[in-house]
């Protein structure tokens, strides 16, 4: 019987989570505690970092883990780096649950960036409506370009404003779907979207609403993950589990 740990955070994780515990497979669940209610979970969680690799390898010994997957999203590079050499070191079977990036359609008029400096820099020029779909960890650098009218969608009421001097922010979270976002966007006569490439279909309706719209895209890269062993299934990783890590694979 494996004893996981799943790095979450994202809706992978969680539709992952809901299949282990369905298994019966002994699962925690981390999260990094940057939402103050997470989802609610059908197996055990755990929140914070783990103090870097040492604290991750010193976790992983203690609760005698012996599968470690890490469902974090695509820009967590830093948690994906710690989990590969966590592992290595601590001799845990690793597997990372990514999703495909998204590429663009018919329709879609990206400019890609290659990280968020990029994205602040392209933001340079006379004043427009701006959707920042970002969350709330990158926002502060947009300050830089404060002549913009900013619409922003956080989990969470941040405990101190934006720094942008006009913005717009909704709390909601998703998923979200194609036909509000749509809405949300002509609401605030949007006229250019910034994101992320998360990949996947939680956050996607954004594209689609863009898309409809005509609206130009701001997109940036992923960030560069560590080699490692990824699938992009909750069927894959738990195929993987049964199968394919004893083999290393
Ligand atoms: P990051 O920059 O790669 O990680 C920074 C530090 O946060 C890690 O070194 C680790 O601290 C801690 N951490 C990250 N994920 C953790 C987890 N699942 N459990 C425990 N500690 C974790 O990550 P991030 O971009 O800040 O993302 C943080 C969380 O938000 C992740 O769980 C991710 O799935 C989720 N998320 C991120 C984004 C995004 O755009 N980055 C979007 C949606 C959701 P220690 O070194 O102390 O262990």
């Amino acid at each position: 019987m494996p004893t996981i740990l799943l790095l979450g955070g994202t809706t992978e994780a969680s539709a992952l989570a809901a299949r282990l515990a369905a298994r019966g497979d002994p699962t925690v669940l981390s999260y990094a505690g940057r939402v103050a209610n997470p989802r609610a979970q059908p197996v055990p969680v755990r929140i914070g970092g783990f103090g870097g690799v040492d604290g991750l390898v010193a976790w992983l010994q203690e609760h005698r883990v012996t599968h470690l997957i890490d469902a974090t999203h695509p820009f967590a590079a830093q948690m994906h780096r710690h989990a590969v050499d966590a592992a290595a070191q601590a001799g845990v079977s690793h597997v990372a649950l990514t999703r495909p990036a998204w590429t663009p359609v018919a329709g879609d008029r990206w400019h890609r960036v290659a990280g968020i400096a990029d994205a602040v820099a392209a933001l340079a020029g006379p004043s427009q409506r701006v959707m920042l779909a970002l969350g709330r960890m990158h926002v502060d650098a947009f300050a830089r370009q404060p002549q913009h009218d900013y619409l922003l969608r956080f989990v969470d009421t941040p405990d101190h404003p934006p720094p942008l001097p006009r913005h717009r922010l909704v709390v909601d979270r998703g998923p979200f779907d194609a036909v509000g976002d749509t809405r949300l966007m002509r609401d605030h006569a949007t006229e250019l979207v910034v994101c992320k490439n998360a990949g996947g279909n939680g956050a996607a309706a954004k594209l689609v609403a863009a898309r409809t719209l005509g609206l130009p895209v701001i997109m940036i890269d992923r960030p560069a993950l560590p080699a490692q062993h990824a699938v992009d299934t909750v069927d894959a990783v738990l195929g993987w589990l049964d199968h394919g890590a004893d083999r290393g694979v």
